[in-house]
């Protein structure tokens, strides 16, 4: 689904990412480590396709397609969903009129003719009752305002109503108590552990990992995958460190 070869990646004039090659098949979910500064966001934007992050060498294709040279939006409406450490805020944007926009380019993209209003609210209703979100915040505009647990939790909903073929999530465990933890890890595994379905998660800690077990296990150092397991590995680092793994 996904095939990152020999990725290089500047971040202004700076080499961050420094021939990463990874490949994720449908079906699986696969959790990067690293330390900080390793390159781990880095790679989570360059594959958003955000502004300022600059591809020198290498390739990505997701599902056949050249993943580097589509819009964000292209990338979005293919269906990849990107979930970051800091969610943005949309002022003058509710939360309902920019999923049932995004649902819609996506199912464009698959060839399926767009819902409705009243077809969206049905399926938001459920993403939204399945994650305990009152339907007011979807109501609202994206973000503004919501407590860092309640941008999770709708970063949750929202993947679940735009359903992606491939999430990445940027240490979407950061900043979570213990039972905002359980909902995201539970909201991953209904969502996306699927036979169709992939998932990226980014992580510094192992403890998301203790809801959401991966399949494989990478370490991200110096720009690089340098390391590459199962569950397992994670608790390795958890307990010894990078320093003494990542070479
Ligand atoms: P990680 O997510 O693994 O902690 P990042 O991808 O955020 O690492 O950062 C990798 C390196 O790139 C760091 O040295 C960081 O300082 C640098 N970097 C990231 N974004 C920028 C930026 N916008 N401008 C300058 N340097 C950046
Ligand atoms: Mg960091
Ligand atoms: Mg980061």
């Amino acid at each position: 689904m996904l095939q990152i070869t020999n990725l290089h990646a500047n971040v202004g004039d700076k080499p961050i990412l420094k021939g990463l090659t990874l490949s994720l098949n449908a079906g699986e979910i696969h959790a990067i480590m690293g330390p900080n500064g390793a390159g781990k966001s880095t790679l989570g934007y360059v594959l958003s396709g955000r502004p300022g992050y600059e591809v020198t060498e290498g390739s990505v294709t997701f599902n056949g397609e050249d993943l580097l040279g589509m819009e964000p939006h292209e990338r979005a409406a293919a269906g990849l969903f990107l979930g970051f450490q800091y969610p943005v805020e949309i002022p003058g944007v509710s939360n309902v009129q920019f999923l049932r926009e995004a649902l819609n380019a996506q199912r464009k993209h698959r060839g399926e003719p767009p819902l409705s209003g009243g077809e969206f609210l049905k399926v938001a209703r459920e993403q939204a009752g399945a994650l305990g979100m009152d339907m007011d915040m979807l109501k609202r505009p994206v973000n503004v305002g919501f407590s860092g647990g309640e941008k999770k939790r709708n970063e949750m909903v929202q993947m679940g109503i735009i359903d992606p073929a491939l999430a990445i999530l940027d240490e979407t465990d950061s900043g979570l108590d213990i039972d905002a933890l359980r909902v995201v890890g539970d909201g991953i595994n209904r969502i996306m552990r699927r036979p169709d379905k992939a998932v990226l998660l980014i992580t510094h800690y192992q403890r998301l990992l203790d809801y959401v077990k991966p399949d494989f296990v990478h370490v991200l150092a110096d720009g690089r995958i340098t390391r590459t397991g199962g569950a397992e590995l994670a608790l390795e680092l958890e307990r010894d460190g990078y320093k003494e793994l990542a070479a």
